[in-house]
């Protein structure tokens, strides 16, 4: 919650951009961006995370920084992802309130007063909500629509259904999260774990303005797995029942074999019958497996218990008090 105490133009928000290849579209949204901050009576600072990109995403970084003093700039060791690249800018800000904020414009920065209208009234947490998804296929709309409903079912955390990382987080938030270290990091998920009074604020999500998306279907596949997996063991249980169940019906099947076996002889036959049995068996099993697989290697991933990420330098904003200023690990 908002310090009461304090009035808006003591406090302080940092607002969080992870950028992977952005060098196109970066200049864009800091012009859209500060146009929104500097009319909000708060002190500010954005923080730009390099996640190891690959243009002049960096250089572009550093020139906005010589122009902006709310600008600081994160560059990470090298290309981690979008999770970690934004739980490394949350590690290092400092604001009473945390704005998370994709590079691509296709969050508007236009709804971050809205945010800490809300955030003001006493919620930890405010997070848009898509309305529209636009320029975006009806596949992925349709693979989207059942993947929720399907975390909805299992999992016990409520996930919010067509939000993304587009969110505020208050300071007390903020702790929390970063106590959940993680490297299996679904942060929708993460962030509906810790809890707290949240707001859901809908908005149209514009397609991006420039550059592409780094997101393919093998990748969405695999966000949806560790969705799946990080946040109920339910297949493991399903995993569990459909053993029994074959088992059981199997059981039933002996019991027929055996029974006309005993009242017609046993001519020989029943090749396919055998055949479909072991394939059947065979296909459960190795099911079975696989799912166990899925969570024995998030458990190897988690038990070399590693930093999330190293990073060469953070250079701070102008506009906060010095910070480490060094590479490596930042510890909460
Ligand atoms: N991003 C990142 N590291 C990555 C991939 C993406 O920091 O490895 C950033 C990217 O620059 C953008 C945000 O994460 O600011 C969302 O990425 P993208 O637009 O590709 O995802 P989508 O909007 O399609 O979900
Ligand atoms: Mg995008």
């Amino acid at each position: 919650m908002a310090d009461m105490t304090q009035k808006p133009g003591e406090r302080f928000l940092s607002i969080v951009v992870p950028a992977y290849n952005e060098r196109e579209v970066l200049p864009k949204f800091h012009e859209r961006l500060s146009a929104v901050l500097t009319r909000l009576p708060y002190h500010w600072e954005v923080i730009y995370v390099n996640d190891g990109s690959r243009d002049l995403t960096l250089r572009v970084m550093h020139a906005l920084r010589t122009n902006d003093s709310h600008v600081a700039v994160l560059d990470l060791s090298r290309n981690y992802g979008k999770e970690v690249a934004l739980t490394a800018g949350l590690d290092h800000a400092q604001g009473d309130a945390v704005i998370v904020i994709d590079a691509d414009l296709q969050d508007p920065p236009e709804l971050i007063p809205e945010f800490v209208a809300h955030w003001e009234e006493g919620f930890d947490m405010v997070y848009a909500k898509r309305i529209q998804r636009d320029g975006e296929t009806i596949p992925k709309k349709i693979t989207a629509y059942l993947f929720y409903q399907l975390l909805q079912r299992v999992s016990r955390v409520n996930v919010p259904e067509d939000t993304g990382d587009f969110r505020l987080l208050s300071r007390r938030a903020v702790r929390s999260l970063r106590q959940l270290r993680e490297q299996n990091r679904f942060t929708k998920g993460l962030f509906a774990w810790i809890g707290y009074p949240s707001k859901a604020i809908p908005y149209r999500r514009d397609p991006r303005q420039a550059g592409k998306t780094k997101w393919n279907y093998w990748k969405l596949w695999n966000f949806a797995l560790d969705g799946i997996v990080s946040f109920t063991v339910m297949p493991l249980k399903v995993a569990t029942y459909v053993g029994f169940f074959t088992a059981l019906v199997a059981f039933v099947y002996a019991g027929m074999v055996i029974y006309k076996a005993l009242m017609f002889g046993d001519p020989v036959r029943g090749y396919p019958s055998l055949m479909v049995v072991m394939l059947f068996l065979g296909g459960i099993q190795l099911m079975g497996m696989g799912i166990m697989g899925e969570y024995l290697g998030r458990v190897f991933e988690e038990v070399k218990r590693r930093p999330l990420y190293f990073f060469n330098t953070y250079m701070p904003s102008r506009q906060s008090g010095p910070v480490a200023a060094e590479g490596g690990f930042l510890e909460k």
